[in-house]
């Protein structure tokens, strides 16, 4: 057999990672290659359903890499090791289809996500150490599954004996389902309870059964009490999930509960310069710039943009520029609000004065139209916290964070304070 070095295989690889970065699944790298002959490199999977996979849609994206990469006629072969590896007992972290990139080198830190970030990484230095359970919270889109992924990652790289369970609420409840139904109770128990680190994310779908409640309750309570680590992921805090036992929010609440918000302008660029690097795409600064510009809701909004800037540059065979970015983007949205029109929206309407606004005094007078404006310039510019906290005497980004906290909270109780805010929205809007 001519042998083909193990670095064409890493090169293959890497080119199918780049060019077809959707396909790639994080056990790929446990593919090893089990013969080249006439042209032909067979590459062994460890069971049948990732020899399916990689059949059914890779089949051509490795065929065109290995070409590349060989610069000679090579054809791919993909089939099922005959002597796999020994199951473990229970499922890796790796094996439950974890996503290779969600990784912390690829997780940008910023205002918005910093406690979750620290505390992500202290849990992936010492689990069941430190905060037990960490429970992350936030918006669709704002990387919680990345960061509990990234945990697992970690853990697992580190300690690959460690025992690291990722899975998605819904999964958890109809693996439950399916058990009872199969009469595979002790099965489904033995598999969890001799995990190390259990990572469930969306939890707020665990109000849909009550049996799967009482099931994951005990569970809990079973590894906590061993120190095992939790984590948990939600898209509201553990008092907010509807219909959640009042024993389960107590638990959810006993460790540390992080809020990830949305990031600001300069975390959004990093994210996209991170994004089109693990993409492999070449990025001008301008370019993400304008991206995280033009995209302010959610991080997952930010990669579906760059991605169809990608694909234009590829169907009109250009490189990307602003051009090219407005073009795939449409037209600009028309001027920005100021942060300026705001405090001048906000002290006609509260009677305050505009270097009131900007100045240190703490009379709620002042105080709550402060909280306000600073609550309108992080909804409707494209300003970061830290830029925002400039406009009011140069304070800081978590005076900012807190005041928009506070104003988004009690926007859920007082509607004259809803109306006050749709107002005055309107008000700066239409003066643009
Ligand atoms: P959620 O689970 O909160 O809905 P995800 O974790 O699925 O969100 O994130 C959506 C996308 O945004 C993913 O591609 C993720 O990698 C990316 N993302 C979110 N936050 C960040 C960040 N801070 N740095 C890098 N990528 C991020
Ligand atoms: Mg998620």
């Amino acid at each position: 057999m001519a042998s083909l070095p193990r670095p064409v295989w890493n090169d293959v690889l890497g080119q199918v990672r780049c060019t077809h970065p959707q396909l790639v699944r994080g056990w790929f790298n446990q593919l090893s290659i089990s013969g080249f002959a006439g042209g032909v490199l067979t590459v062994q999977t460890s069971n049948d359903a990732q020899t399916r996979y990689l059949k059914g849609h890779c089949q051509k994206a490795f065929n065109e890499a290995a070409q590349a990469s060989t610069g000679r006629l090579v054809a791919i072969e993909f089939e099922t090791g005959q002597t796999p590896a020994p199951e473990p007992p229970v499922h890796r972290g790796e094996v439950r289809d974890l996503n290779g990139d969600f990784t912390f080198e690829n997780f940008v830190a910023g205002p918005a996500n910093r406690l979750a970030h620290a505390a992500a990484k202290a849990i992936a230095d010492a689990p069941g150490h430190v905060y037990n359970p960490l429970f992350l919270h936030g918006g669709v889109g704002l990387g919680k599954t990345h960061l509990t992924q990234a945990i697992c990652h970690e853990i697992v790289t580190r300690r690959p004996d460690a025992v690291c369970q990722y899975v998605p609420c819904d999964m958890f409840t109809s693996d439950f389902i399916e058990a009872i139904e199969q009469g595979a109770l002790h099965e489904f128990r033995y598999h969890y309870d001799r995990v190390d680190v259990l990572v469930v994310d969306d939890v707020q779908f665990l109000t849909a059964r009550e049996r799967s409640q009482e099931e994951f309750f005990h569970l809990y309570n079973r590894l906590t009490m061993s120190k095992r680590q939790i984590v948990l992921s939600a898209d509201c805090s553990p008092a907010e999930i509807p219909s959640l036992a009042d024993r389960l929010v107590s638990r959810f609440q006993s460790g540390l509960v992080a809020l990830m918000e949305p990031p600001c302008l300069d975390t959004r660029i990093a994210i996209v310069q991170a994004k089109a690097r693990v993409r492999c795409i070449e990025l001008p600064p301008e370019v993400a710039r304008l991206i995280a510009r033009r995209v302010a809701s959610n991080v997952r909004d930010l990669e579906g943009a760059l991605i169809k800037i990608d694909a234009l540059s590829h169907a009109h065979e250009r490189p990307i520029d602003v051009a090219l970015a407005l073009l795939a983007l449409g037209d600009a949205p028309s001027s920005p609000v100021s942060v300026t029109a705001i405090m001048q929206a906000v002290a006609r309407r509260m009677n305050v004065k505009v270097p009131d606004l900007q100045g240190r005094k703490r009379v709620k007078a002042v105080s709550q139209p402060r909280h306000l404006c600073m609550y309108l310039a992080r909804e409707l510019t494209d300003q970061s916290l830290e830029e925002i906290g400039g406009y009011f005497g140069g304070r800081d980004h978590t005076t900012v964070l807190h005041a928009h906290r506070a104003i988004a909270a009690a926007l859920d109780t007082n509607d004259a304070l809803r109306t006050t805010i749709e107002e005055l929205m309107a008000e700066v809007r239409d003066a643009r």
